[in-house]
């Protein structure tokens, strides 16, 4: 059988292997999928002190079952499984509680065993779980680590999520974030090459702290500057050129504000903000027409965040503000989800330099 061998730094060698039969308890798979793993790309590079040379690597991968070892399941032939690529020793008291990642006798598939860079690949039965045939089943591995590290930190409903690291297990464990019902995920990173990667951005920086008009001073007036407007024009000048160099036909959101079209007493600040993000867009939609980018912003009305709870938390004025809508009720954050995701989808094919207006009917309503 083929297998890829790392031969050296940066050198990995097609070779005819031969493929020896199963022992007792483990089968052989014909491998459907293998993905490639960071520890992998640091051994390529020579800087992995597990995976030496002339290994087969891969360890996360689906296979289907095609020779059984003695006193296997004959059921499990011709299946599609993936892999928990331990291989553990089954006596230990570690073994015993269902903690096998913990034994002390443990072994991988890809590491200490040849991997699933080949072929073939034989496997302990107990490491298999069927499955459905289909390529994302190879992240089995990699999702259950993420899985295990999002179950540690514990999220609940409503939380937010900082994910440091956008690599494979760091996307998955946004992912996790995000389906358990956290409010707020961020992935970050410092490796251009995955930034690179962006085809929307949307721009949702802002602050409005309430205030006197005459109380304003410089070092107030800067940080709302610096937040709704200086991040907003900066992130989009390097997020574009990225997408310019890739040739990403990306979409760009800016999240502006009804402020953008009327004033507020004690928002002099702010909505001067508001309106020069709507300039910005204009300008920079010109600019990134050509590339096919198509920026837009949105303006969201009174929406219950926590950037208006104590100017909300006066029962009058939360009333009045209900009442300015056409629809009876202030906004909800999820009542911006599909008109943002419109703008920054694929189904948006014509719609740039332009402003969408989500209040609930705030601003027709004058009389
Ligand atoms: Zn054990």
């Amino acid at each position: 059988m083929r297998t890829l061998v790392l031969t050296g730094i940066k050198k990995m060698e097609i070779e005819d292997n031969k493929l020896e039969d199963p022992q007792r308890g483990w089968v052989t798979l014909k491998v459907n999928y293998a993905g490639i793993r960071g520890s992998e790309l640091s051994a390529f590079v020579g800087q992995n002190e597990l995976r030496k040379s002339l290994s087969v690597m891969g360890h996360e991968f689906t296979g289907k079952v095609v020779k059984l070892g003695e006193d296997v399941d004959p059921k499990l032939l011709n299946k599609n499984v993936a892999v928990n690529p331990l291989v553990t020793c089954g006596k230990c008291r570690y073994c015993k509680t269902g903690n096998r990642q913990l034994c002390l006798e443990r072994k991988l598939i890809g590491v200490d065993y040849p991997g699933a860079f080949a072929e073939y690949v034989n496997v302990p039965e107990y490491s298999c779980y069927e499955i459905k045939e289909i390529p994302e089943a190879s992240l089995a591995e990699p999702l259950a680590t993420a899985l295990r590290g999002v179950l540690q930190a514990g999220p609940e409903i409503d939380d937010r999520a900082l994910v440091i690291g956008a690599g494979t297990i760091g996307l998955l464990a946004t992912k996790i974030f995000s389906s358990v019902g956290c409010r707020k995920v961020v992935s970050m990173d410092i490796n251009d090459n995955r930034l690179e990667h962006v085809d929307i951005l949307i721009n949702n920086a802002g602050i409005c702290p309430f205030e006197d008009f005459f109380k304003i001073d410089i070092d107030l007036f800067e940080k709302v500057w610096k937040v709704n407007v200086e991040s907003h024009y900066f992130i989009t000048q390097a997020v574009s050129k990225h997408m310019i160099e890739k040739g990403i036909k990306g979409r760009i959101l800016i999240m502006s504000s009804i402020s953008g079209r009327v004033g507020g007493e004690f928002q002099t600040h702010y909505t001067t903000t508001k309106s020069a993000l709507n300039g910005f867009m204009h300008s920079v939609a010109i600019v990134l027409g050509r590339y096919g980018i198509l920026v837009n912003s949105l303006e969201p009305g009174t929406i219950t965040t926590d950037i208006n709870k104590d100017d909300l938390s006066n029962e009058e004025k939360r009333k009045y503000m209900e009442r300015r809508t056409v629809v009876g009720r202030l906004g909800d954050p999820e009542d911006m989800v599909a008109p943002a995701l419109f703008l920054v989808s694929d189904d948006n094919t014509y719609v740039t330099g332009s402003e969408l207006l989500a209040d609930g009917g705030m601003f027709i309503n004058l009389q």
